[in-house]
Parts: C-alpha cells; structure tokens; sequence
C-alpha cells in the first residue's frame, strides 16, 4: 500500500470553486493526508482502497468528489427528477453514520443551491417518510444495507444507475453481520461504476471483497496520524472502585466533555445513577434508546449541553463529535478493534486528545491482549488517592510485578 505523507493545499486537487468556497467557510485550512490522495484519485475516476482511521477526515474525501461529478453530470433535479434511481451511493453500518454523512453531503453541497439531492435511508424509524424523501430520485443516497434492501424491494430506489459506490467502515459492515445484505446489493449494481472502499482495518472478509468488487484500485494507507496527536493513559484500580476513580478524574480535570464507554445497556443507566450521587450529571447513549432519543442526545452532547455521555460500542464507530477532549474506558471493550475505535473519537482531525482506560484485576490479562493486538504498550498508572491495594493476594503480586517503588506523588509504574 502507498503510504501517505504529502501536505497540500485544496486548491491544489483539482476542486471546483462552490466546493472550495465551501471549505473554506468551514474553515478547512489543509486537506488532511487521506483527503490530498483520495479527492484527485476520485476525481480521475479510480476504484480504490483506503485504510482509514474515522477522525482522518474520510468523508469529504469521497464526498467532495463524488458532489463534483454529480455536478459536472447534471443532478437529478435538473432532469425533471424522473426515475427512482440513485446517481452515487454510500453503504455505511450505522443509523447514526447515515445521518452524519448525509449532513457533511449536504453542508459541502451548500454552494450547489439544493440542486443536489442527498437522502439518507437507515432502519429503526418508518420507511414510509423515506419513500417520500426518495421520489423522483436522488443524487446521492447514503443508506444502512437492511434498510436499503427493504427500499429496493418496494420499488422505492433502484440502483441500476448507480455511478459511484462507496463501502464506508466496509470491516464494521461485515462485522455487524451485514455480509448477505452487501453482496445482494453489489449484484444490483452496474458493472461500470467507481468503487471506493474505506476501511479502519484489513480482515480476511474485507480482503476478499476488495478482491471480488474492484478494479485496479489504488491502495492508500493513512500512517496513523491521529495516534501522534492522542495520548493513551491506563490506569490500574481496585476492584469496585472504578466509579470512586472516575468521579474523581472527572471533578479534578474539569474536562469540558467526556465519552464514556461502557459494555452494556444498563451499566450505562447504572453508572449515571452512581455518578450523579457524586454530583456528577451524566446522559446516556445506547441501543434501546428509540432512534428520535438517540438523535436528540447525541445532537446535545454535540452542542455541548451535555458534559458527560455513557455510551455502549454503538457510539464507538464514526460518530463524529467536534474535538472530544478525553474518551474513558470504564469497561474495557471485549474486542481489541473497538479499542482503537472507541479511542478515535477524541483527538481527531489533528485536535490534541486524550484516551484513558481504568482497569482493575480482572482487566490485566484483556488489556495485555488489545495491546498486542493494537500494537501499543503503555505504562501503567495510579491515581493518587486511589492506590493499588498491593496487599490483594499473593496472586496478584505475582501478576503485577512492580519494577519500581510507589512514589511519594502515589504514581507507581508497574511492569507486565
Ligand atoms: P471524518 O473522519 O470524515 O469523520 O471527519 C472528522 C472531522 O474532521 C469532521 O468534523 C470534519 O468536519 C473535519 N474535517 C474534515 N476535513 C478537514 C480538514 N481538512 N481540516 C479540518 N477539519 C476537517
């Protein structure tokens, strides 16, 4: 894969004015490294393959492009909008990433003065409001597999016209179980077509694919620049005093924000109670909440009403929250890969951030597996106040083996 190093400048990548306008509005100063190798391999019209991080700056690389093509072809509007086709499409896992990306689709496009059309079409609310949306036709149609299956099958969309195809967190699709419902819907589309593909990480499943779907792709892989700008920082705990730690981090640092994960739906409920008994008030986010509920928190947290969300994994992937400044591990996450994901929402696009996890006994032994699997080591921490009990058991002695005497400071570093 090419590795991808190069700054430059977006009016170096062959973008037309009402999109460069537009960026610069935002306030985009640089394309981000992704962004200066995908947009001009787009706008020449090559498949490719992207090892992208979320946080990389992804989405406009593909949808700046994708909206120029659309304009340089004459959106659907100009047609008459006749024909339920969709011109470029973008399979995403989530609800919440269909939202997000149609809105970035939307914002770019805001120069094209509503000639392009973007819907995005997601399960868990009605179909019918989607039907609606989706008459005449659209430009683009950012759209979760199930959901997309259930349109075409009721004649609301058809695909046989769809020009460019983009697989977003292709690996997070085919993790999610979605691996029927994607190759169903690659058979409907055309032979000639672009086909881009995003993934955070290259399993078995994603390799072939790639192999069945592209042609003479380019293969960009992004050298992890969100890494250098996050700073992970673990932190040993007792049993059972995880939540005494975490208030405590949280009152003492006075972050403006901060995600915290947790593994299952009502550990986020309990964990809120247990905060807000400490003064701390704290939201939740996580799959049995209806979709409208999501939305609002999410949408609340964004606006910074909300200091403090308790979130399962499903808030993990792609959401995209303006400069978090610290993401927490309450659980550790049962897979290594949703480490790294549960990490990219603080620190991105090039924001400082930092990821912090709180592990006690029984977590020593996963968090050795995520760091391997991941690649990282980092040095264990204690918070002061909050030591480890080093008279647990001989058993955990034996485990822990400190290679340096606690400080007077209560930082102790310990070698596993
Ligand atoms: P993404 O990885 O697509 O989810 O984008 C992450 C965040 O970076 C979003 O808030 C974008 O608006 C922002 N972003 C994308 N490109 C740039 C850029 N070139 N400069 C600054 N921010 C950007």
């Amino acid at each position: 894969m090419t590795t991808v190093t190069t700054p430059a400048k977006f009016t170096e990548l062959g973008l037309i004015p009402p999109l460069l306008a537009r960026i610069t509005e935002l306030g985009y100063q640089q394309p981000t490294p992704i962004q200066a190798q995908v947009i001009p391999s787009v706008l020449a019209g090559r498949d490719l393959i992207a090892g992208a991080n979320t946080g990389s700056g992804k989405t406009a690389s593909f949808a700046l492009p994708m909206l120029q093509h659309i304009h340089a072809e004459k959106p659907m509007s100009s047609k008459g909008g006749k024909g339920n086709y969709a011109t470029g499409l973008i399979l995403v896992p989530t609800r919440e990433l269909a939202k997000q990306v149609a809105d970035n689709i939307k914002s770019y496009a805001v120069h094209f003065n509503g000639a392009i059309k973007t819907v995005a079409v997601f399960g868990g609310v009605s179909a019918n409001t989607q039907m609606l949306a989706l008459r005449g036709g659209t430009d683009i149609l950012v759209a979760t597999p199930g959901r997309l299956l259930d349109l075409i099958s009721s004649n609301a969309i058809k695909l046989d016209r769809v020009k460019t195809v983009v697989l977003d967190e292709a690996d997070r699709m085919l993790s999610l179980g979605f691996t029927e419902e994607l190759s169903e819907l690659l058979a409907l589309l055309p032979n000639k077509k672009q086909t881009l593909l995003f993934s955070a990480t290259f399993p078995e499943q994603v390799e072939a694919l790639t192999q069945d779907l592209l042609t003479d792709p380019l293969e960009l892989q992004l050298q992890s620049a969100d890494a250098s700008t996050l700073v992970q920082r673990v932190f040993t705990v007792n049993k059972g005093e995880k939540t005494a730690v975490l208030a405590h981090l949280i009152h003492q640092h006075q972050w403006r924000q901060a995600l915290i994960f947790v593994n299952a739906k009502n550990s986020c409920n309990h964990l809120a109670d247990k905060l807000s008994k400490r003064g701390i008030t704290a939201e939740v986010f996580h799959g049995d909440k209806g979709q409208g509920a999501r939305s609002r928190v999410l949408e609340a947290f964004k606006a910074g009403e909300i200091d403090v969300l308790i979130a399962t994994d499903i808030a993990a992937r792609g959401l995209d929250i303006e400069k978090l400044p610290v993401v927490i591990n309450f659980d550790l996450p049962r897979s290594p890969l949703d480490y790294m994901h549960r990490i990219g929402r603080s620190g991105r696009a090039g924001e400082v951030g930092l990821a912090l996890s709180l592990i006690d006994y029984d977590d020593f032994h996963h968090f050795k597996i995520i760091e391997k699997k991941n690649k990282i080591r980092l040095e264990r921490e204690q918070v002061a106040g909050f030591e480890f009990d080093d008279t647990v058991s001989e058993e955990l002695l034996a485990a822990i083996k400190p290679t340096a005497k606690p400080e007077g400071s209560g930082k102790k570093k310990w070698n596993r």
